[in-house]
């Protein structure tokens, strides 16, 4: 009796945490936990998906049961159909309904934003652009996630040789201009330097992903407007498609309904209706029209 009270104690730790007897947490963020399981080789991680919700840098913070659900079945939908489109990633499979296996990536330090309809922080910066502009061809501008610095835009400078950074929130002016980044900035490890070369692989393969999913939401009958993406380097030091890809990630619209996090940030919508659209958008990605996997 004793101990079946213990096991069941026990049973709600593990439910309550998501965690499996022996699984380490390797980083936690605001909506995703990377969890190593020492019975899987080392060099494979679990990404799980917490039920969390944040905007504003985490001031504004709310949970919604049932979101790390929705928010794993978007990344593993979208990962499966880039995947079979030829696209590297990191993705290996999927887990459970909250997680999925992947490679263990060294991230760079940079998320790369892919714009084809102005909204959002780009109008900030450029406050002669309309929102709604449509970009031709797609404009891919990196920003440096750095949470003290509020993930500063980053403009290559050709003749000095370096990516200079910028406040995002503010037209490119020397007002500004934060400072130059130094190359091993982008990565936790200084033997491994994002080169030039590999940064125009990342713009290349960051407007393919776009394409893709652009492609998959019309057919759907729904816009991209933007999207985040995130890359880093395998463990055999291949660059791949990294991080997670849902409803977060993006603006996404039916004609003028919002279903992404926007109407979470600007608060236009109760945290229910931000929960329907959230099973939606999930819903849809499972009818992405995925090649089959060989
Ligand atoms: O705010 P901004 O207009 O720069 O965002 C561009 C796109 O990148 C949006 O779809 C937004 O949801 C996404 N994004 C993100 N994570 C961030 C910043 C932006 O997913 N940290």
């Amino acid at each position: 009796m004793r101990l079946k009270r213990r096991n069941s104690t026990f049973q709600k730790i593990k439910e309550e945490s998501g965690l499996e007897e022996g699984m380490i947490v390797d980083n936690e963020g605001k909506t995703k936990k990377i969890l190593r399981d020492p019975r899987l080789r080392s060099d494979i991680v679990i990404i799980m998906s917490k039920p969390d919700i944040t905007a504003r840098d985490g001031e504004k913070h709310d949970v919604i049961i049932g979101k790390d659900e929705v928010a794993n079945e978007t990344t593993c939908n979208c990962f499966e159909l880039l995947e079979g489109k030829d696209i590297r990633t990191h993705f290996l499979g999927r887990r459970d309904k909250i997680s999925f296996y992947a490679w263990k990536m060294q991230m760079i330090r940079v998320e790369v934003v892919i714009r084809e309809i102005a909204a959002g922080s780009c109008l900030k910066r450029n406050p002669t652009i309309t929102e709604g502009t449509i970009f031709k061809p797609l404009v891919v501008e990196l920003f440096f996630k750095n949470n003290k610095l509020r993930d500063p835009f980053m403009l290559w400078n050709t003749r000095k040789k370096v990516f200079e950074i910028y406040k995002p929130d503010q037209p490119i002016t020397p007002a500004s201009y934060i400072r130059d980044l130094l190359p091993n900035e982008l990565s936790s490890r200084d033997d491994y330097i994002l080169t030039l070369k590999e940064i125009e692989e990342i713009r290349a393969t960051a407007s393919r992903v776009f394409l893709i999913l652009k492609e998959a939401w019309e057919e759907l009958g729904l816009t991209l407007f933007d999207m985040k993406i995130e890359f880093g380097w395998s463990p055999k030091g291949e660059l791949l498609l990294a991080d997670v890809i849902d409803n977060d990630s993006w603006r996404l619209r039916k004609r003028t309904k919002v279903l992404d996090k926007d109407v979470y940030r600007d608060g236009s919508q109760s945290l229910k209706d931000v929960e329907e659209n959230y099973v939606q958008v999930a819903e849809l990605t499972k009818l992405f029209k995925k090649p089959p996997l060989v």
